[in-house]
């Protein structure tokens, strides 16, 4: 099982923002600005694009969900929506509460934040997720 399989599995701990049967998601372990969250399919695969059709429309609309969840949560002009893909082999959306272009530059120095107040930002999307 690759690591974010074995996340969404529960195996390994992580700051969990929303979930359904299908995806989950959580926030990044080196967040460009607070809020910075993940969506992935429970299902094995790496490539997004290698996802059907049906599969990659639920995602979208499950990452768009959380997106409304992290804007309530954190208010931001926008939150930016990023995939790439190039360090962990398994699909994820990178979801970023942008309040400039500059914060979905993934060329800054990743953010620090203590472990309660990840679980705070996660804890804050998780009850807006809830009420959608
Ligand atoms: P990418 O594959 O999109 O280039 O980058 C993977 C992202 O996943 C990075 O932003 C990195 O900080 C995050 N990441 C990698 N390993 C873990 C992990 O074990 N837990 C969490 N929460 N995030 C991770």
């Amino acid at each position: 099982m690759d690591i974010f399989s074995k996340i969404a599995a529960g195996e390994i701990p992580s700051y969990k923002c929303a979930e359904n049967e299908e995806f989950y998601a959580f926030l990044d372990i080196n967040p460009l600005v607070k809020g910075h969250t993940l969506c992935i399919p429970r299902r094995e695969v790496d490539y997004i694009f290698d996802m059907e059709d049906d599969e990659i429309a639920r995602f979208q609309v499950f990452a768009k969900k959380v997106a409304i969840a992290i804007k309530a949560a954190f208010p931001c002009i926008k939150v930016g929506e990023a995939v790439l893909g190039l360090e962990v082999p398994h699909a994820h959306i990178h979801l970023v509460p942008m309040q400039s272009e500059n914060d979905l530059n993934f060329r800054n120095e990743k953010k620090s934040f203590s472990a309660e107040e990840m679980q705070a930002t996660a804890a804050a999307i998780f009850s807006e997720f809830q009420k959608l």
